[in-house]
Order: structure tokens, then sequence, then C-alpha cells
């Protein structure tokens, strides 16, 4: 039985569901303005291995995941550039997507766009009106939360202590500081829906209350993102849904920051390092082996040197695949727990790891056991014992496939005598720290197609 924390109790309970055997989730997607960070490669390499780990043991999951593609950030960055706001939005939605399956993060079974649900926020919103929770202000609708029973139960902090620490503008329109905008009417220049308010757009906290409960239904299992997002976008979500008496999320589930220099990395600090920077530089499989060391609650920094590290744990797992001969499990998709088929597994160690898994996810124990299966595969293939080796090697490699992590078992890519030469000549400039040369000849290698990884032995290339 999975349990996991859930911000709502501070606890870590048995995961319910509403249907036995199949399990609803929804995970707050990117605001699409810029290319995707470190952070939002781990949310969605978190909430990917959850999936995949509920998969892994026979629960049907439906995954739902949006795209916010209309916000004041969007709005902003278009006008900077002189697009129109959508197009903005499609570029690096496009972005977004790409990095997503270099990372062999599951593409999710739906996403919903905030553009698409506009109408239907515009419903929610005149309910909320209706009921007495929500007021028109001079420049939009908002909801009041002491309306709202509960209000501050994903904070962990009562009303009153949220509102003493609430920043007061001095402009503001509002009832109470705390109290957030559902509709924002329109500004020039801005894209605009219809509604009885007038014309506008909606505000963020909207679109998920509006598109989760359409597509998964009341009272569904699990809303998932980064702990960022648990106040005040959750809580707004879950104030929302309160206020029209829906049955919302049953199970709040926040992944941890990613850290640079003990800081929160995000876009806003201009901190962030791009997911396409880390891909350039390393094996994507080594920011899934990152995040699976740590627990997905804990922060995490990532500074170079954590990801070579994490790089150097990828061999010891390809070179069992490739002394066993594994079969790649995940060329069809998420495996189940049969995946080896009639292969021999060790279902001593294919328990203890999913006792791990179990007990909120604790992959950090999870993936030791995977290593000390893979060291305990070689010795007893070294020591003659192939049938006990065969057994920890099939295990090895079915354990990795529940965590989508891919197992390489071909051998270095062959080098044609131009990529060797700028391979020879980027190890000699490095040698003397020439650095601006050393870039330019990676340049070279990957407009070439290579990816250029900094080994010990010097510069080491692969095809992606
Ligand atoms: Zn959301």
């Amino acid at each position: 039985m999975l349990r996991l924390h859930d911000t709502a109790t501070g606890t870590v309970t048995d995961v319910a569901y509403r249907n036995p055997g199949e399990a609803s989730l929804y995970v707050c997607g990117p605001t699409v303005y810029d290319a995707p960070h470190l952070g939002h490669g781990r949310f969605a390499l978190v909430f990917d291995v959850l999936r995949r780990y509920l998969h892994f043991t026979g629960v049907a999951v439906t995954y739902v995941s949006n795209v916010t593609d209309i916000d004041d950030k969007i709005i902003e960055r278009a006008a900077e550039r002189g697009v129109e706001p959508g197009e903005l939005a499609q570029t690096y939605e496009t972005v977004y997507w790409e990095a997503m399956d270099a990372l062999g993060v599951l593409r999710p079974d739906l996403t919903p766009h905030a553009t698409a649900y506009v109408d239907d926020m515009v419903g929610l919103i005149g309910a909320l009106v209706e009921r007495g929770v929500a007021y028109e202000t001079d420049d939009g609708v908002y909801l009041s939360v002491a309306d709202v029973p509960g209000y501050g139960l994903l904070a962990r902090q009562p009303l009153e202590s949220l509102r003493a620490g609430a920043r007061v503008e001095a402009a503001d329109v509002k009832r109470s500081p705390l109290d957030f905008v559902l509709w924002k009417k329109a500004k020039p220049g801005e894209p605009t829906w219809p509604s009885p308010w007038g014309p506008g757009r909606p505000g963020w906290h909207t679109e998920c209350v509006v598109m989760s409960l359409d597509l998964l239904g009341e009272g569904f299992d699990i809303h998932g993102g980064g702990i960022d997002l648990a106040f005040p976008h959750h809580e707004n979500e879950r104030a929302q849904a309160v206020a029209l008496g829906s049955d919302f999320a049953h199970h709040w589930v926040h992944n941890g920051f990613v850290v640079v220099d003990g800081e929160k990395m995000s876009k806003s600090l201009g901190n962030f390092t791009s997911l396409d920077d880390l891909l350039a530089r390393s094996d994507a499989r080594a920011y899934r082996l990152l995040v699976l060391r740590s627990h997905y609650r804990s922060p995490i920094e990532v500074p170079p040197a954590t990801t070579a590290q994490a790089e150097d744990g990828l061999p010891r797992l390809d070179g069992v695949a490739r002394r066993f001969g594994l079969p790649d499990l995940l060329a069809d998709g998420p495996v189940t727990d049969g995946a080896a088929g009639a292969q021999a597994v060790d279902a001593d160690a294919v328990e203890e790891f999913r006792r791990r898994m179990d007990d909120d996810l604790d992959t950090p124990g999870a993936l030791a056991a995977v290593f000390d299966l893979a060291r305990r595969a070689n010795a007893a293939d070294d020591a003659g014992d192939h049938e006990a080796a065969a057994r920890a090697a099939t295990t090895v490699g079915l354990l990795c496939a529940a965590l989508g992590l891919s197992l390489h078992t071909a051998s270095d890519d062959a080098l044609d005598a131009d990529t060797a030469e700028l391979v020879r000549r980027r190890d000699g400039a490095r040698a003397d720290r020439d650095w601006a040369l050393a870039d330019r000849l990676r340049d070279e290698l990957v407009a070439l197609g290579w990816v250029v990884e900094d080994g010990p032995e010097g510069t080491r290339v692969r095809r992606p």
C-alpha cells in the first residue's frame, strides 16, 4: 500500500483511491514564457516516477497536467519580443515538451490549456459571485477568503496569522490583502475574453480548479506540484472548490525546491540553469538519477559537480545491462512488475524495492537497493554462480525500468576521423586552459549532432 506525505495534514498517510485500482493525478504544469529550468525538470521527474511506480504496482493511472498559456509573464515577454502572446506560449511549450522527452518524462494523458477553458472559468467565477463569496471591483473580481472555511489548510497556518503576514499594497482595492483575483479586467493591448464583468482574462488560480474537476471529476485522488505552489496557488484552488461545495483533491503531494547556493531556483530570481544547458553537458539520465537520490520532499542542490557524480552511477548500471545482455524494457512504455516475463527475478529484492517506494517514495533507499543488487549480480557472476547472477541482473533491469531509468547496452559510438580530431583538439585546448577555444570546439561537436561530456579522461562524445 502506497503511503505519501499529505501537505493538508502534514503527515504520511495511506493513499486511498476513489476507485480501487485507479489513480487520478493532477499536477500543475508550466507557464510557458521561457525555457524550462531545473525546477521544472525536478517536479516533472518526481511525478513521472510516482506515476510509473503506480503503474508498476498494477494501478491504472490517469495523469493530467496543464499548460498555462495566458498569464502576465507571457504578455510581458511577448510585448518585449514584439510577438503575439499566443505565439510566444506556443514556442516555449514546444521547448518544454522537447526537454521533457529528453528527460524520459512520459507525456501526460491529458494536457489542458488555460485558453481553452476560459468560458468554463467565467462560469465558475459567476457561481462564486452568485454565492456571495466573490466580489467585483474596478479592476476585476476577487475571492473573499474570509468566507471560505478552512482557508490556510495547505499553508498550515490559520487565517489570522496569514493575514498578519500578508503584504498590504497602498492602491489595493481588495477587501482583505489575502483575497485573490479571479478575473482581471482588460488593460489596453492585452488578449481578452468576454465576461459578465466586461472583457478581461482569468487569474491563474482558477484554471486548475476547472480543468481538474472537468477531466478527473470530484474527489480525485492526488493533486501535486512543487512546494512553492502549496501556498498560495493550491490554497486558492482549494478555496474556490470549497466555496462551490465541490469535493476537491483528497491528497496533496509537493516536491522540494532545486536550490542554488541555498536559494530557491526560480526564473524571477534569475538564478536558474536551463534544462537545455544540463542536457547539452551531461547524460539526460544523470538528472533522473540525481533526483532519485534525494527524497522528493528535500531540497536538492544542483552544482555541476553533483551532476557529474550522479552521472558516475550510470556506468555501473549500464555495465550490468551489457554484461548480462539485458533487454530494453522501456522500449514499449512504462513497465509493470511482470515485465521481466519468464525471466526469474529476485522476489525479495522486488519486495524490498516496493517496501521502500511505498514508504513515501523513498527513492534513495530504493536506488541503494538497486545498486546493491547490481554489485551482487557482478559478484555472483565472478564467483561462477551464473543463475543467481542472471536473476539479480534481470531484477536490476526491471527495477531501473520501474523508475524510468533506461539502461544502455550498446558500447560507445564509433568516432569518425573528423570527430576524433575535434575531440583531440578540444582536450588539447582544455589542457592549455584555453576555455574559449574548448567551448568553440564543443559547439562544433554539438553542431555535428554529438552530446559532449567532460569526463575524468577528457572529452567524451555520444549520440543523444
Ligand atoms: Zn495549478
